[in-house]
């Protein structure tokens, strides 16, 4: 059989390995954590860091195609691995999408063609940066530019003080200031391109965060129109083929108040916003990306059911407040119709921590949402 690889044991790579073996694909590994979700179903794990040049060796020998389930894999381990094997998708795309100032640029580039543009926004890298600031990027959110995730490494901020506070705050890193736009919601779309530069586009997905973390996504939404829909859809397209990327990537997008499409950020690679896709599409964002690395057809993107995708954080197996820790009731989730629970294997759930996903298809919207009203009671979900 052929060998895939992953950099990067999370669950991204657990539930890439599942889609992959069910084509009969073997799965390796690279991941230097004991027990991760990938590792705990992949057909090889090689055990070392990111940037271990005897296991990138390693994974690269064994391998027909690697590809990255984690944004942060070093774009120099790509490269060298991609002198031995078919990486996707490339160092060059994956570095853009992990520093917001090449992100941002890149955005802007690809807006005079889909007339979608990113956050008004301006580098932070000195003190004399801040005093540069202009009052219409206030209030603001001050982002670093590597490394963040969930929320973390941002810092909202209302006056030039509060941007001293923060940036001190982030001992020195380069930082991005992006202006506070008014959200009437957020969105994201999947996109997947093949090595022929054949792309397909999912349908778009509504995403609800709570502290920072995505909470629920919804596809369809009656929230979105179709005018919105296919503007944040052909801009997508646009920036997979300018960016020549093969595998899945993820475009989040925000729709202002005035009903004016902004571009966020990118993923490159399968996304938590994706994952009901595996329930509700001919052709999981796994499977897309399985496809891809090993240059065959990309498959149907079509959603066959509605869907609501709950993720499940580690708070819930917690009993309020207290310490005390109980398993939660799938039991009674399972018994709803419709309901796809999706567990990654983590062995400690501790408070924020992704564990899994519950997602709800049902032939109506209105039931799939009935479902995740029942599972929120269930769980102790505030909806
Ligand atoms: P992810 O986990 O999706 O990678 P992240 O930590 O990289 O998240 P962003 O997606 O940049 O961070 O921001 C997190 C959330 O903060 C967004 O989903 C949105 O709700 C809010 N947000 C970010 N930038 C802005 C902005 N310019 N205006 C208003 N809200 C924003
Ligand atoms: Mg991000
Ligand atoms: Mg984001």
């Amino acid at each position: 059989a052929t060998w895939l690889g992953v950099m990067g044991g999370g669950q991204l790579g657990r539930m890439f390995a599942h889609a992959a073996q069910a084509m009969g694909f073997k799965v390796a590994v690279l991941e230097q954590e004991e027990d991760c979700p990938a590792g705990q179903v992949a057909d090889r794990l090689i055990r070392t860091s990111y940037t271990d040049a005897k296991g990138l060796e390693e994974l690269a020998s064994l391998c027909g195609a690697v590809t990255t389930e984690f944004e942060n894999v070093s774009a120099d381990s790509l490269a060298a691995l991609a002198a031995k094997t078919y990486v996707a998708p490339s160092a060059a795309g994956v570095s853009i999408a992990q520093d917001r100032i090449a992100e941002k640029r890149f955005f802007v580039d690809c807006s005079a063609g889909s007339g979608v543009q990113p956050a008004p926004h301006k580098i932070i890298a000195s003190e004399a940066d801040i005093e540069a600031i202009s009052s219409d990027l206030l209030p603001g959110i001050l982002k670093t530019v590597r490394m963040g995730y969930d929320g973390k490494g941002q810092v909202r901020v209302r006056s030039i003080a509060d941007v001293k506070a923060a940036f001190a705050e982030m001992k020195g890193v380069t930082c991005l200031l992006e202006k506070m736009l008014p959200l009437a919601y957020e969105v994201s779309v999947l996109v997947a391109r093949g090595a022929d530069g054949a792309a397909v586009v999912y349908p778009i997905a509504e995403n609800v965060h709570r502290d920072g973390i995505l909470f629920t996504t919804t596809v369809p939404s009656d929230h979105v129109s179709d005018a919105v829909a296919k503007k944040a859809q052909d801009a997508a397209l646009a920036i997979i083929a300018k960016l020549d990327y093969v595998g899945v990537l993820c475009i989040e997008f925000f729709v202002l108040t005035d009903g004016a499409l902004v571009v966020n950020e990118m993923a490159p690679r399968p996304h938590n916003s994706g994952h009901y896709t595996i329930d509700a599409c001919i052709t999981s964002q796994f499977e897309q990306q399985a496809r891809a690395m090993a240059r065959l057809p990309l498959g149907d993107v079509r959603q066959h059911s509605p869907a609501v995708m709950l993720n499940i954080l580690g708070d819930i197996w917690y009993e309020g407040e207290s310490e005390n820790m109980r398993e939660p009731a799938w039991d009674k989730i399972l018994a709803l119709p419709g309901a796809h629970l999706h567990l990654y294997g983590k062995a400690q759930a501790r408070r924020a921590r992704k564990m899994g996903h519950i997602t709800f298809v049902a032939p109506t919207m209105a039931q799939a949402q009935a479902q995740l009203a029942a599972a929120c009671a269930i769980l102790g979900i505030a909806l």
